[in-house]
This record gives structure tokens, sequence and C-alpha cells, in this order.
């Protein structure tokens, strides 16, 4: 039914698969960080992987390359060995060629030669070792080497030992051989730390830390650059000098390859910077889906209240096209939805024999003109049939605060109208009913008030006729007689046709009449009521303006009132029974009072007064009160009732009504 532009209201479907989609970023969530933490660790490894290998490749080169020294040194010594044999000046030769390889080999701190009782024959620089060391050799650490040297007829290392417990020496042994005979023993000594010195190049010491040590892991020498935290390590037989010895190559963590860092800690911030506007988007999907959820909710409370409306409600444009209608409206005329958005005048559901006035008026509420109590209308339905309409149309703003179009609610009021049409045509039958009973009440009286002139009548036509039988007579005797006859017969008349416009059945018809000849026709009515139970009656008449009125109806009222008072005054000492109708006028209101001295109104009884079928007198109806005042209202007027303070009993009361002067 709904055709106005309200906002597109997600569908239930919608909203699982909304729930759906904010699923989605959390998979997608875990995936990217395990992708990340996967990519790290394979880098990690990967870096990790190509430090040791190339660790082991460094370590394998040192080792090489230390190896390709100490053989370059043995191989020298063997050459001194057979030389020594050969020479003529072996001193010499060994002076000479120890000088040499001491000055190109800086691992080698000194040479010995040897007899083959361990005595040192000779050595260069002599000085270099104290002569407790030398002895040393001799003794601790070269025994085996020396033994093994010469049992093999091959060079042999000794084991590392340290000299005054600081530095570590190996010692090369070399035996001479004179023929097959043992002539002596060639000795090259290493101090460890030299020989790391010296053999390790520079860059080498900047990534590692070299050092030798034995199986029981005690350190003999160690070389590096650099400080902090160690990576991995790498150990390798150190062989020659072999005995066990090792080299233990340690590498230390590279600071100046930051560049993956960077790349790592860029990735995680950016990884974070991602996790942290998923996060927002997930937060805004929820805030998002919150407010749909409340939105559904009040669509669907809208729409259940529009369902529920039984007002007709209407908007249109500036231009006065339709733009909404709702169910009960569509209702209301029998037209769809469909049928009615996007119509413009003349409208389907508008009364073609009225279309000129329906028009006026719809430029009106296009004006801004229409009226704010509302106005009433006949529309057609689609089958045809007619219906009173309330309109009330309003502006309809929309939520920047821009007037935008017109908001007409419409009621249905033909059933109303009928009611109160209805209600007015029963209304009209209880004044009748109410008449024809003041009537009944009154028929004896009037009964007697007619006999009055019919029995004038029939004695002035006796006379009449007596002085016709009379010998002499005129027509001037019989004139004034036939003339009184005629003035009864006018008065009889006169008593019947006012017995016949009270009761007669008619619509109310204000027209501008006299007050004081209705009172006047009134009083005439009770008249002989009055005289009958001994009433006197005063009245002020002052001269009135004319005041637009039913005449019929205020006879009505006035008979009414003026019939109670009597009646109130029943049980009154005879001086005590007076009626007192005054009427009063100023420049706007007209008010008649009808006093009496009777017994006056219970207080209990003051509220009750004017409600239909309220009576305290046991052949009563109670509905006088309840018609005159309905009947002064009509006329716009107040009916009201007070204690009497001029009574001279000290009871009674006072009916007052009142009357505009101007229908306004
Ligand atoms: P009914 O005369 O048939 O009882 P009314 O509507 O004319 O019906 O009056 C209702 C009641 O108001 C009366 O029964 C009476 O009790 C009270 N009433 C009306 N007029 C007077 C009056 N002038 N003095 C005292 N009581 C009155």
């Amino acid at each position: 039914m709904r055709k106005m532009n309200s906002p597109p209201v997600p569908a239930p479907g919608s909203s699982r698969r909304l729930r759906f989609l904010l699923a989605l970023p959390k998979f997608g969530i875990v995936l990217l960080v395990i992708a990340l933490l996967s990519l790290l660790w394979l880098l990690q490894r990967n870096e990790h992987e190509e430090e040791r290998t190339t660790l082991i490749k460094d370590v394998l080169w040192l080792e090489q390359n230390l190896r390709f020294h100490l053989n370059g040194a043995e191989d020298q010594l063997q050459q001194l060995a057979v030389d020594l044999v050969q020479d003529a000046e072996p001193t010499r030769t060994f002076r000479i060629r120890a000088a040499h390889m001491l000055r190109t080999m800086p691992e080698v701190s000194q040479i010995l030669w040897l007899d083959p009782n361990h005595r040192v024959i000779d050595a260069l620089p002599s000085s270099t070792l104290p002569d407790q060391e030398i002895e040393a050799f001799g003794l601790a650490y070269t025994q085996r080497a020396f033994e093994l040297a010469s049992q093999l007829g091959k060079p042999a290392y000794s084991e590392p030992f340290f000299s005054d417990g600081k530095r570590a020496f190996v010692e090369l042994l070399l035996p001479v051989f004179n023929g097959r005979r043992l002539s002596g023993m060639l000795a090259a000594v290493f101090p460890l730390d030299t020989l790391l010195n010296s053999q390790v190049p520079w860059w080498f010491t900047q990534k590692y830390k070299v050092v030798i040590v034995d199986d029981n892991d005690i350190q003999y020498a160690a070389k590096t650059s650099v400080e902090g935290n160690t990576a991995q390590s790498y150990e390798i037989p150190f062989d020659p000098p072999g005995r066990g010895l090792k080299l233990r190559v340690t590498s230390y963590q590279n600071t100046e390859n930051f560049l993956p860092r960077v790349l790592s800690a860029a990735i995680i911030l950016l990884a974070g910077g991602v996790f942290w506007s998923l996060w927002l988007v997930r937060d805004l999907m929820r805030k998002r889906t919150r407010a749909e959820e409340a939105l559904r909710g009040e669509h669907a409370f809208r729409t259940a209240m529009e369902d529920s409306l039984t007002v007709g409600m209407r908007a249109r444009d500036l231009q006065g096209k339709v733009i909404y209608v709702n169910p009960a409206f569509c209702r209301m005329t029998g037209f769809s939805s469909d049928e009615l958005v996007g119509t413009t005048p003349p409208m389907p559901y508008w009364v073609p024999e009225q279309i000129d006035e329906t028009f006026a008026m719809h430029q009106a509420v296009m004006a801004g003109m229409a009226p704010p109590d509302g106005f009433e209308m006949t529309f057609r339905r689609k089958d045809g049939a007619h219906f009173q309409a309330l309109v009330y149309e309003a502006k309809l703003i929309d939520g920047n605060g821009k007037h935008t179009g017109w908001m007409a609610s419409v009621l249905d009021i033909t059933e109303r109208k009928r009611a109160e049409e209805l209600a007015r045509q029963q209304q009209a039958q209880l004044q009748f009913t109410s008449r024809l009973v003041t009537m009944g009440e009154m028929a004896s009286t009037l009964a007697h008030e007619l006999n009055q002139p019919l029995a004038a009548i029939a004695s002035y036509n006796t006379g009449c006729l007596n002085l016709i039988d009379q010998a002499g007579c005129t027509t001037a005797d019989i004139k004034p007689a036939l003339e009184k006859i005629g003035t009864q017969a006018q008065r009889a008349g006169k008593i019947i046709r006012r017995v016949h416009d009270f009761v007669r059945k008619s619509e109310p018809k204000r027209a501008p009449c006299d007050l004081r000849e209705v009172v006047e026709d009134c009083l005439g009515f009770v008249e002989a009521d009055a005289r009958k139970h001994r009433i006197r009656i005063e009245a002020d008449l002052p001269e009135l303006p004319l005041v637009p009125a039913d005449r019929l109806m205020l006879e009505q009222v006035l008979l009414n009132l003026m019939r109670n008072g009597m009646e109130a005054m029943a049980d009154n000492a005879e001086a005590d029974r007076l009626l007192r109708v005054a009427i009063e006028v100023n420049e706007e209101i007209l008010s008649v009072s009808v006093a009496d001295q009777g017994c006056g109104i219970a207080p209990e009884n003051r509220d009750k007064l004017f409600t239909a079928f309220f009576t305290t007198k046991p052949d009563g109806m109670g509905i006088g009160l309840s018609i005159c005042r309905s009947i002064i209202e009509f006329h716009r007027g107040r009916l009201w009732a007070d204690d009497n303070p001029r009574s001279s009993t000290g009871r009674g009361t006072i009916f007052t009504f009142t009357l505009p002067l101007h229908s306004s």
C-alpha cells in the first residue's frame, strides 16, 4: 500500500547475508595472520639457513687456509731436514733457512734443531723462549710427539700446551734422518694465538669469533673483533695439528643487516593497520546492523500503526499530486494505493457534480488557506457511493524542515452525520411528544376555556332568535349580538388554532419573532389553568426587538417553565401563589425569567434537573427541562435555575433563559 519515499528497509535475508559478510573479515584476518607469521617464519628460517651455510663455508675455508699454512710450514721443515743432512755446513743452513721461515711465516714463533736426545742444537730465535720452557718442551709436552715422529719417521704435532699459563702453543716435530738413522729433530713452535692472528683475515673476525678448543672444551686461543649476541656456531676438527683440537667458529648476529628487519616491522605495522581498519569496519558494520534492526523495528511499528489507523491519511506535494495514501484512506475511497498515488486533480474520488467547489477547496488548501478546524467534503467511493468526509489539512515538513507538501487526515463522518440526524429527528419527535403531553394535560382546561366562547355564542344566538321573534325588531338590534357572536367565534377559533399550531409537528424554523407576543400567547394558554388553581400571574413585558428564533419552540419552553412553576406552588396558601414572568434586555442578550414561590429545588436534585427522565412528580415524565435546555442551546442561549430571593414564602425558584439578540 505504501508509495511514499520511505527508506528502503533490508529484508531479513539480507541480514543473514550481512552476518556472513561480517564473518568474512574474521576468516580473512585469521588467514592473513597465519600467512604473515608463516612468511616471517620462512624468512627467518631462510636467513638462518643462509647464515649457517655461509658460516660452514667460511669455516671450511678457514680450516683449509690454516691447513695450507701448516702444511706449507711442514714442507719447508721437511726440505730443511733433507738439506741439513746433505749440507756441509748444517748449522749455517739451519740458521739461514730458519730465519727465512720465521720471516715468511709469522705463525711460527721459533724453530728448534734438536739432537736425538732431545737436546737443542740450535734455535731461532733462541731468545723467544725462556730456557725452562725449552726444557719444558723436551720434558712434558713434546716428549710423546718426539717419540712418535722418530718412530714413524714422519712429522708429528705435539699436544697443545700453555706457557706460563697464558699463551698456548703446539709444536711440529719433524725427524731428521741420515740414511736410516735418526740424526736429529726439527721443531717449529706455533703459538696458537699468533696462528689465528696471522691466518684469520679481518673480515672473518668482523663476522665470527674463532676459538681453538679441545675435547675438554679448554680454550687455547681466540680471535674476534665483534661483540654481541652470538647466533650460531660450527665446529670442525683442527687437523693438522689434530690432537683433539677443534676450530669453533661462532657467528654474531648481523646488526647491519637491518633491511629485512625493517621490512618485517613494516609488514607487521601494515598488518596491524589492516587489522585496525578491519576492526573499524567491523564496528561500523555492527553499528549499521543495529541501526538496520532498529529501523526494521521502527518500520514494522509504523506499518502496524498505519494499518490499524482508522483515519485516512493522504499526502500531496506542493503541486497537488498525491504522493502517499494510507490503507484507511484506500478502504474509505475503495481505490487502491496504486490507483491514487501519482494522481493530480481532479481526483478520482471527487464528486463530479461538485467538481467546482471541490477544486476551489483544493486551491485554498494548496494556497495554505485551509480552515484550521477542518472542513467537510463529499467524496465518492469507487463504486459511486458518496460519503461525507471531515478533512484536516496540515503542512508536510520533511527532515530538513522544508515544506514539501500537504498532509491530510480524512475522517468518514457519514455515519456520524446519520446518527446526528437521527438524534435530531428523535429530539424533534420527543419535543412533539412533550407538546402532546403538555397539551393533553391542558386539554380539560382548554375544553373549559373553549366552552366559554361557545356558551357565549349559544347565548348570543338565543338572544338573537328571541329578538327576531319580537315584533319591531330591527337589524340594528340584532347586529351587536351578531358581532359579539363573531368575536366569540374568533376567540374560539384562535384557541383552536393555537392548539393546532402548538401540537403541529414541524421542523425548527428560525424567524424574527417578538418575544413579548410569544409570552403573551403562552400566558393566554395557561390563563385558564391558573385561574382554575387560583394562581396569580404577573408579567413585566417591555417593548422588545425582534429576535431570530423558532416561535413554537420558545412557546414550548415558556409553557413548560410556567406549568412547572404553577405545579410547584400547588401546596402554597392561596395568597402565596404568584408566578412572575419578566423579560430583560441589554445590548446583546435578552433574558426571560419565570419565578415561582413554590417548593424550590432540593440541593441534591440541582445537578439532575436537566437530565432527561429526571422527575420528582409521581406522574411526571422528566423530559420537559431537558428539552427546554436543548431548545435554548439550539438558539445559542443558556437555561439555568436559581432560588427565588424575592419569594414571600422564602422558597421558590427562578428559571432564566437567555437568547442572543443577533444570530451570529
Ligand atoms: P416533569 O415536570 O415531568 O417532572 P421536568 O423536566 O419539567 O419534568 O421537571 C423535572 C423536575 O424538576 C421536576 O420533577 C421537579 O422536581 C423539578 N422542577 C421543575 N421545575 C420546578 C420548579 N419550578 N420548582 C421546583 N421544582 C421544579
